[in-house]
C-alpha cells in the first residue's frame, strides 16, 4: 500500500545532514512516488503543482520573460487564456492560432492541447515539434492512456490531475512532465523557490487513481464512442465533436435555450462542470466561455456507468 505522510520536516541524518527528504516546500515522499509513477506513464520527469492551472502559471513564469510571446491554440481550455491573460501585466503575451496548422514564427512558447477542451480538435504534433519554441502539450483529456506527447516532440505535457488521472471529482491537482532532466531541475527548483507545491494529500490521492487509470480511460472511451455515435443519428443533435479515443465529447442543440433544457432534464448525467471522473457530467459551455462557444455547445464526460443507461438518460433529455 502506498503511504501517506503528512510531516512537513523530517530528521537530518547522524552527520547533520539532509536526507533526501527534509522540508516538503522542496519535496515530500508522497508526492515523490506520484511523481514517480506518473513520470513512467508519461516517459520523463513529472512534478506535481496544486492544481492544473497552477502548473500552467509556475511553467510560464519559469520558462518566458517580459517581452515574451504564446501562441496558444484557439478553442483550448478556457482558464488557460484566462491564466494567461492574468500574467499580461507581468509582460507575458499570448496570441491564440488555429492547431492543425503550424504555430506562428516569433513566439517564445508554443501550447497546445490534445484534444482541446470543449472542441475536441487535435493538434499537429509534428509541425508544433519543428517549431523552434519550446512545445507545451496539455494532455489532460487525451491522459497517457492515448497519448505520450514526450514521444512526439513536446518538451514539458502538462496536466490537469484533477481530470482523468485522479478521477474521482475530489482532489484539485496538477503535473508538468518534462522531457529533459535538466529542465525539470530547473522547474523544480523554481517551484521550491515560489511555493508553488503540491501537498501529499493530493498526491495520495492521484497514487490511488493512477491504480485504476488505464482502466477507468478504455472504458469510459468504449462507452463515449458508443454515445457520440448516436449522438450523431439524433434529430435534434447537430454537431457532435469527438476525436475518436477518450471520455470527452460535445454536440450542439439549436441554441441556448435547449441546451438549457437538456442539460438540466438528465437524471443519471449530473448537470455540473469539470470532465474525466467515474460519475457523468454535463453543462452548457456558453455560460463560462460566452460567444467563444455556440449557445447550443453542451460539454459531456462520461463517466463508468453503464452505457446503455447512459443513452436511456440522454434520449429522455433530448426528447
Ligand atoms: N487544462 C485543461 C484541459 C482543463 O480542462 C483544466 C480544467 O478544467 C485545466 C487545464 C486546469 O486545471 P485545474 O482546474 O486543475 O486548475
Amino acid at each position: 500500500m502506498d503511504a501517506l505522510d503528512r510531516s512537513t520536516i523530517w530528521p537530518y541524518d547522524e552527520h547533520g545532514e539532509p536526507r533526501d527528504f527534509y522540508y516538503t516546500r522542496y519535496g515530500n515522499p508522497t508526492a515523490a512516488e506520484a511523481e514517480a509513477r506518473l513520470g513512467e506513464l508519461d516517459g520523463g520527469t513529472a512534478l506535481l503543482f496544486p492544481s492544473g492551472s497552477g502548473a500552467t502559471t509556475a511553467l510560464v513564469l519559469s520558462l518566458l520573460e517580459p517581452g515574451d510571446t504564446i501562441a496558444l491554440a484557439a478553442g483550448a481550455y478556457f482558464g488557460t487564456g484566462v491564466t494567461f491573460g492574468a500574467l499580461e501585466k507581468w509582460g507575458v503575451r499570448y496570441l491564440e492560432f488555429d492547431q492543425t496548422e503550424p504555430p506562428p514564427d516569433g513566439v517564445q512558447l508554443v501550447w497546445v492541447e490534445a484534444p482541446s477542451n470543449p472542441f475536441l480538435t487535435m493538434p499537429d504534433l509534428e509541425a508544433a515539434a519543428a517549431h523552434p519554441a519550446p512545445l507545451v502539450v496539455d494532455s489532460t483529456v487525451a491522459t497517457p492512456v492515448h497519448l505520450r506527447p514526450l514521444e512526439h516532440g513536446a518538451d514539458f505535457v502538462l496536466h490537469s490531475a484533477t481530470k482523468y488521472l485522479a478521477g474521482h471529482d475530489d482532489v484539485l491537482l496538477g503535473a508538468v512532465v518534462c522531457r529533459d532532466p535538466a529542465a525539470a531541475d530547473a522547474l523544480r527548483t523554481f517551484r521550491a523557490r515560489t511555493g508553488i507545491v503540491a501537498a501529499p494529500d493530493p498526491a495520495w490521492l492521484l497514487l490511488r487513481g493512477l491504480k485504476t487509470l488505464e482502466l477507468r480511460v478504455r472504458r469510459q472511451t468504449e462507452s463515449a464512442a458508443a454515445v457520440a455515435e448516436r449522438l450523431a443519428a439524433h434529430p435534434q443533435v447537430q454537431t457532435v465533436r469527438y476525436p475518436g479515443f477518450g471520455g470527452l465529447l460535445s454536440f450542439d442543440v439549436a441554441d441556448g435555450e435547449a441546451a438549457r433544457r437538456v442539460e438540466t432534464s438528465t437524471r443519471l448525467i449530473v448537470n455540473a462542470t469539470s470532465l474525466g471522473g467515474v460519475t457523468s457530467v454535463m453543462e452548457s459551455r456558453h455560460r463560462w466561455e460566452g460567444d467563444r462557444v455556440p449557445t447550443g455547445l453542451l460539454r459531456l464526460s462520461i463517466g463508468l456507468e453503464d452505457p446503455a443507461a447512459l443513452w436511456a438518460d440522454l434520449a429522455q433529455a433530448l426528447s
